[in-house]
């Protein structure tokens, strides 16, 4: 009996191309389908533009993953409810197992008044954006001279950093929740960013705060020390923080652009041990003229797979193993049963949790599930599998996809290569989905 499967791969970023690789170890085929053209998710188009040795790394070790003949990458690609394929029409295709690994698209909103108006963007699509990842690469963002970034962790940096080193607008604003110890960023991610710390508004800030970091034990005296340095911002680009504070609306000027943020001061309590902010009433206004989300992502629900508040529902079973394989298997709630055949991993199954270390990992625990199961069922002769990959291209191609493959990946990249030198940059990237496939078009042309 034929134990070689083929597995399609919904994602090709950190989760999908790490999992596929313990997916041709145990010699099945896959195919491995990815909404951008270009292979690598945030590790591509997250990971902050000027890390280029481990952005380098990253790629060469995809690259070397993506050369094995028993992978097919197709690029371009979508799945989803009406997108160019459905989790559905796979199920009818022949694939012994389908791994949605797509990370996390969604995103999430306060719910506040005032978040639709001109200049309140999400952080993921202002990422994508500076990272020129097609379509955010070619919107125009309304940033303006002062902005309010909300949350604290590594993302709020990276998005700090673009805006003072890069985009050199005037004061960045971290508002949060809870108060300097709560932080999320890691110090040594931080320094970026740490020359244009306001020392002096910092030293204000937790003056004010003090009687709320004391009320739950918090010594002001050393957070005073770790966080107050010596020093003016450079160049005079501020950046401040304003500590327990939850956003309660955004106010739109006239022409329904923001004006300021208005937010409830909070203090802080503790629960079990950790602290909890708590609203107490009491409003302040902070004048900027744009404000980023940057308090992490949720699943995409398109993708058809069963949901409930921002994540894909797995099997709540405890079974047998390390790991856990329920974790990986997407769970029906109304019938109680795991959708056969279907995984998760990666940022799809833990949304916004980790680095790439940690989505590796996790695809690498799910794909040992995942080769469990196949282990079970009767595989399919090889003649077979690349009749169905035909099918299956032939299928997309019908309905108008321009599937990019591995070779045309290549040839792209030979061209981003030879600008990149031209322009004596380390990287350089197309910023349209038109752009790369004429350059693809034209260097196949030419061979
Ligand atoms: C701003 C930011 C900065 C970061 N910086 C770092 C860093 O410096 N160092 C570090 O180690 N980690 C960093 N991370 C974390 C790291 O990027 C993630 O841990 C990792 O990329 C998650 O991998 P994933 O494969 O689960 O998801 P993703 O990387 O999001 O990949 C998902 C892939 O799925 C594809 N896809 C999505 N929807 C569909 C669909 N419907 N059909 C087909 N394909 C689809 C996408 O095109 C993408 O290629 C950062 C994250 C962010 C947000």
């Amino acid at each position: 009996m034929s134990k070689q499967h083929l597995v399609a791969v919904v994602g090709a970023g950190p989760a999908g191309i790490y999992g596929t690789r313990k997916l041709v170890e145990a010699r099945h085929r896959v195919v491995l389908l990815n909404r951008d053209i270009k292979p690598g998710g945030l590790a591509e188009y997250g990971i902050f533009v000027d890390k280029e040795k481990m952005k380098t790394g990253l790629r060469k070790q995809f690259k070397k993953i993506l050369a094995d003949p028993k992978v097919f990458y197709l690029g371009h690609v979508t799945v989803g409810q009406n997108q160019a394929l459905t989790l559905d029409e796979f199920k009818t295709m022949g694939f012994g197992a389908i791994v949605v690994a797509a990370g996390a698209q969604g995103t999430k909103k306060l719910g506040i008044e005032g978040e639709d108006c001109v200049g309140v963007y999400h952080a993921k699509d202002v990422v994508y954006h500076f990272n020129s990842l097609p379509p955010f690469s070619e919107r125009n963002f309304e940033i303006g001279r002062r902005v309010a970034i909300i949350g604290m962790g590594n993302v709020m940096v990276d998005i700090a950093n673009w805006l003072l080193n890069h985009k050199k607008i005037d004061q960045v604003v971290v508002v949060a929740r809870r108060g300097p110890l709560e932080k999320a960023y890691d110090d040594s991610e931080f320094e970026v960013i740490e020359r244009y710390l306001d020392n002096a508004d910092m030293k204000q800030e937790i003056d004010r705060i003090a009687p709320q970091l004391s009320a739950v034990g918090q010594n002001v005296e050393e957070i005073t020390k770790k966080f107050v340095k010596a020093g003016e911002p450079a160049e005079g680009r501020r950046l401040t923080f304003r500590y327990l504070c939850s956003p309660t609306k955004v106010i739109a000027n006239s022409q329904n652009r923001v004006a300021a943020l208005e937010a409830e001061e909070n203090e802080m309590v503790l629960q079990d041990g950790r602290t909890v902010a708590k609203g107490t009433g009491k409003m302040r206004r902070i004048d900027v003229d744009c404000v980023i989300y940057a308090i992490g992502d949720q699943v995409d629900a398109s993708l058809g797979l069963p949901y409930s508040r921002g994540a894909f529902v797995t099997n709540p079973e405890k079974l047998p193993g390390d790991p856990n394989p329920a974790a990986y298997q997407p769970y029906d709630p109304e019938t109680k049963r795991v959708l056969d055949g279907i995984f998760v991993a990666g940022w799809s199954r833990n949304a916004s949790v980790g680095l790439v270390g940690v989505a590796k990992q996790d695809a690498e625990r799910g794909m040992k599930v995942v080769n469990e199961y196949l282990s079970s069922k009767e595989g399919l002769p090889s003649g077979e599998m690349e009749a169905r990959i035909e099918a299956l291209i032939d299928g997309l191609k019908k309905k108008g996809v321009s599937v990019v493959t591995k070779e045309d990946i290549e040839l792209l990249e030979s061209a981003e290569h030879e600008e990149a030198r031209a322009r004596k940059t380390w990287d350089f990237k197309y910023t349209s989905d038109q752009k790369m496939l004429e350059v693809i078009a034209a260097r196949k042309a030419t061979r």
